[in-house]
């Protein structure tokens, strides 16, 4: 028996879409859905990466390569109407693709191309991805779409006003859609993670050694004794997209750990206080 297959096949039969699926989360969750049998359209702006992602991962009848900028529309249209002609149907669109953008944590010293741009790739991407993803979902009556929020969506003071405004959007445009679309047989769910060692954080925090940004984390983590990584939100995709969760819908599916239920601050002065 081949390892490498799992005695389930969770999307077996499933076309799934991925934007940014050509590095850290999105290409973890490329991996996992075709190993569960579904066939997946990566798409992405680093073309040279994306088309050898897909070459590890499969073969064209399996996984395929389609430049997209989900800040385009047209892009998007392209890449929806490409898993129809190419798999004849879309099942699952992972509206992933996201950048952090500048560090900036104060408004004053904030950089208002900087606030745009974060919400032209995280909140209108995901709205272009959700549009075209219900264009042919809507007709077929089924279907799913699920964003990569973060857990900035529900924890504040941490990360750019850009970046936590556009992320609390999507959860917002998520559970819209998730109104707007139950009667059609659609489900909308958000997945929220934790600090992930990918490019994105790495180039975030500076530190390019993955080893490193992962200690980083898990310092920081209320979870010890395991280190989140891309592989656990893929899983946490995986759920989502299948029928596993079929009657779920308008969730945001955290995966932190408990960080986001954590405030340590006053704990920590109590104790130094009495001791
Ligand atoms: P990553 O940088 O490895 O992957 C993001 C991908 O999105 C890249 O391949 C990038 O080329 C692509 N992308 C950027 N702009 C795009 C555009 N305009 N059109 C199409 N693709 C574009 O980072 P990641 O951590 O895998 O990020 C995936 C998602 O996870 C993002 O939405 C991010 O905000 C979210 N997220 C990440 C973390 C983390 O700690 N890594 C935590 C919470 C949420």
């Amino acid at each position: 028996m081949n390892a490498a297959i799992p005695l389930t096949q969770r999307l077996s039969g499933k076309v799934a879409l991925i934007t940014g699926g050509a590095s850290g989360i999105g290409a973890s969750t490329a991996k996992l859905f075709v190993k569960h049998g579904a066939k997946v359209i990566v798409t992405d702006v680093q073309d040279q990466l994306g088309r050898s992602v897909c070459k590890e991962i499969g073969p064209e009848e399996t996984v395929f390569y389609d430049h997209c900028d989900v800040t385009c529309d047209s892009d998007v249209q392209n890449a929806v109407d490409t898993a129809i002609s190419k798999y004849g149907k879309l099942d699952i669109m992972f509206s992933n693709a996201g950048i952090s953008g500048e560090v900036d944590s104060e408004i004053l010293l904030s950089d208002n191309t900087n606030f745009k741009r974060v919400f032209d790739v995280n909140a209108y991407g995901a709205f272009l991805a959700a549009k075209h993803a219900a264009r042919v979902m809507i007709p077929a009556k089924t279907g799913c779409i699920i964003f990569t929020s973060s857990v900035a969506s529900v924890v504040s003071g941490e990360i750019s006003h850009a970046y936590v405004a556009s992320k609390h959007a999507v959860v917002g445009l998520a559970n819209n859609l998730c109104v707007e679309l139950g009667q059609y047989g659609l489900r909308v769910n958000c997945v929220s993670p934790f600090g992930v060692p990918t490019p994105m954080l790495q180039k975030g925090v500076g530190i390019m050694e993955k080893r490193k940004v992962e200690e980083l984390v898990s310092s920081a983590a209320n979870l010890k004794g395991a280190a989140l990584e891309a592989e656990d939100i893929a899983e946490a995709a995986l759920y989502l997209g299948s029928d596993d969760s079929k009657y779920v819908s308008g969730i945001n599916l955290v995966v932190d750990g408990g960080y986001s239920i954590t405030n340590p601050s006053l704990g920590m002065v109590l104790k130094s206080h009495s001791s």
